[in-house]
């Protein structure tokens, strides 16, 4: 019986693990669940899978969660903030940790569970974006598991060598897939009056309203590439973004002798959230299996950097290497939230990430202070553009 800490259970990464872990009581025991704000979806999942702990964001909803829990008689230990997520993402009573919190705010728990050693199942790719080279030493250092949940990268891994899952003799690129979001074929000229809605109607995938706006700019993908750079050692210039709207490869890899694997599936996040939970075993995931005699024909494009600045701007980061990455992320999580605020226009998304880069002078990622520090810096110099953005 594996024992299972679900960081950011309330969000879609987190429901669709609860699907599957749902599906298997007797291989996996929730251990711990946590939500930000909400409550009483995170009380449901108490109600239904009777962790040990919950952690929410603040001290106001730490204490709307205990009350609904106990006039249930439900008696799952509930704290709030920083330290109680970290407390909860280290706990030597769970094995696993799905780490599925969107944004930076998932960077302190998901690299405390690898200094843990923790089986770190990663969706909360933003925290391998910013802190890279530490996250991959902590993981190493402290012999955690690393399981990419991202679909692309769990294709990815999926398709290298399993003894050494990194780009190492033999293997030639990465043909990283991407869908091409809800705005591929729309008239670039009438992109700035995009609404938040309307960006985050992807064609293909159900998911967080961050990550979907991500998707429509393209920046996920870039996140990605640099999500790939640092999983399997790749250096940008093996690494190949490749748009297939069907999203139904999820990702391939390249080798020497000419040789193309790729990883097939409907697209469902439960795919490679089960692949994560049982590896290197396999099981049954709730979803139905694809049929290829019904699934049309697939088709591969080159991204247009022109439409998806974002993308160039996340190999740029790559590329600059240290602090840049973790730059723009911050800086890329700032506009996001306030086009969803609408207080910005999609287009200008990309303009503020692309200011915020020119402007910063990345330092190193040698620790996590140093990290946190550039986080901080480019969100301030985000903010204040926004100011300018507004006013215009
Ligand atoms: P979501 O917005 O649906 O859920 C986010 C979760 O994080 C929620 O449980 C929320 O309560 C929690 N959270 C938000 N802010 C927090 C904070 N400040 N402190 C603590 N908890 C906080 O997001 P999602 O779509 O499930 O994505 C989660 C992560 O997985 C992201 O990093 C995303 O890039 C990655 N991912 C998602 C998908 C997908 O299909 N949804 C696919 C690949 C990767
Ligand atoms: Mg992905």
């Amino acid at each position: 019986m594996r024992r299972i800490t679900v960081l950011g259970a309330t969000g879609s990464i987190g429901e669709s693990t609860l699907d599957v872990v749902r599906r298997h009581p007797e291989r996996y025991a929730v251990h711990a669940l946590t939500a930000h704000r909400q409550v009483d979806k995170l009380a449901a999942q108490c109600r239904e899978f009777r962790p040990a702990h919950a952690v929410v964001g603040t001290a106001q909803a730490a204490s709307e969660l205990e009350a609904l829990l106990r006039a249930d008689g439900i008696k799952t230990g509930v704290g709030y903030g920083e330290a109680a997520l970290e407390a909860v993402a280290v706990d030597s009573a769970a094995d696993s940790v799905m780490a599925a919190i969107v944004g930076a705010a998932g960077l302190r728990p998901t690299l405390a569970a690898a200094r843990a050693g923790k089986r770190v199942l990663l969706a909360n790719k933003e925290a391998l974006v910013m802190s890279g080279r530490l996250f991959m030493d902590a993981v190493r250092e402290h012999g955690a598991t690393l399981l990419p949940i991202d679909s692309e990268h769990n294709a990815i891994f999926q398709c290298l060598p399993a003894d050494d899952p990194r780009l190492g003799a033999g293997v030639s690129k990465i043909l990283l897939t991407a869908s091409g979001g809800p705005f591929r074929t729309r008239d670039p000229a009438t992109l700035h009056d995009i609404s938040p809605d309307e960006a985050c109607a992807h064609p293909n995938w159900v998911m967080g309203r961050k990550i979907s706006v991500d998707s429509a700019t393209m920046m996920n993908k870039g996140l990605e590439v640099i999500e790939a750079h640092w999983l399997f050692a790749a250096p940008a210039e093996r690494i190949e973004v490749l748009i297939h709207p069907q999203s139904i490869v999820h990702s391939m890899v390249s080798y020497a002798d000419g040789s193309v694997l790729a990883q097939l599936g409907n697209p469902d996040m439960r795919t490679p959230i089960a692949y994560g939970l049982a590896y290197p075993e396999r099981m049954y995931a709730g979803v139905s299996p694809l049929d290829l005699t019904r699934a049309g024909a697939l088709t591969f494009e080159t991204p247009d950097l022109a439409r998806f600045p974002c993308l160039g701007l996340a190999f740029d980061a790559l590329r600059a290497g240290g602090t840049a990455p973790a730059i723009l992320n911050a800086a890329n999580e700032v506009a996001v939230e306030a086009f969803l605020q609408g207080q910005i226009r999609f287009t200008d998304i990309a303009r503020i990430v692309a200011q915020v880069l020119a402007q910063a002078s990345p330092g190193s990622v040698d620790t996590l202070e140093g990290v946190m520090d550039a986080d901080q810096d480019a969100r301030r110099r985000a903010g204040a553009l926004l100011e300018s953005v507004r006013s215009c």
